[in-house]
Parts: structure tokens; C-alpha cells; sequence
């Protein structure tokens, strides 16, 4: 069960993310490797996906202190 079997671009696309947070079995993300290396929309399909989380990722960030601020408010009205 060692051997890697080539996957089509809908098997690479359903682990795609699972794929980006590394949560792959070694033998199913060097799958995803090998598709990657060879397919070019599911790669551009990965690099947008990882661009689209970094922003997801500084949104959250910068929203994070307004988020703070609302709790704290809320904390001191009930008080
Ligand atoms: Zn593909």
C-alpha cells in the first residue's frame, strides 16, 4: 500500500484543504504533490486558496481587537 496512485483533479480538489492545514496521510499528500507538480489549474486553484486565507487570516486579525473592545463594553454595561 506504499505505491502513490494518481488522482484526478476532483479527488485533488476534495483534499485541497486538508491538503493546505497538512492534515494528509503521508501517502495522500505526496499524492496531492505529485498531481500538483503536474496540473496547473489545480496548482493556481491551491495558490489561490492559500492567498485567499492569508487575507481571511489578517482580517481576522485586524478585526480582533474591535471584537475585544465590543466583549469589554458589554462586560462594563452589565456591571
Ligand atoms: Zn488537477
Amino acid at each position: 500500500m506504499s505505491e502513490n496512485h494518481p488522482i484526478d483533479c476532483e479527488e485533488a480538489l476534495k483534499r485541497l484543504f486538508e491538503y493546505i492545514d497538512r492534515e494528509l496521510d503521508g501517502h495522500k499528500h505526496e499524492e496531492m504533490d505529485d498531481h500538483l507538480s503536474r496540473c496547473r489549474s489545480c496548482y493556481s486553484r491551491l495558490e489561490f486558496e492559500k492567498k485567499l486565507r492569508q487575507h481571511l487570516k489578517q482580517a481576522t486579525d485586524e478585526k480582533a481587537p474591535d471584537a475585544l473592545h465590543s466583549k469589554i463594553a458589554k462586560l462594563i454595561h452589565k456591571l
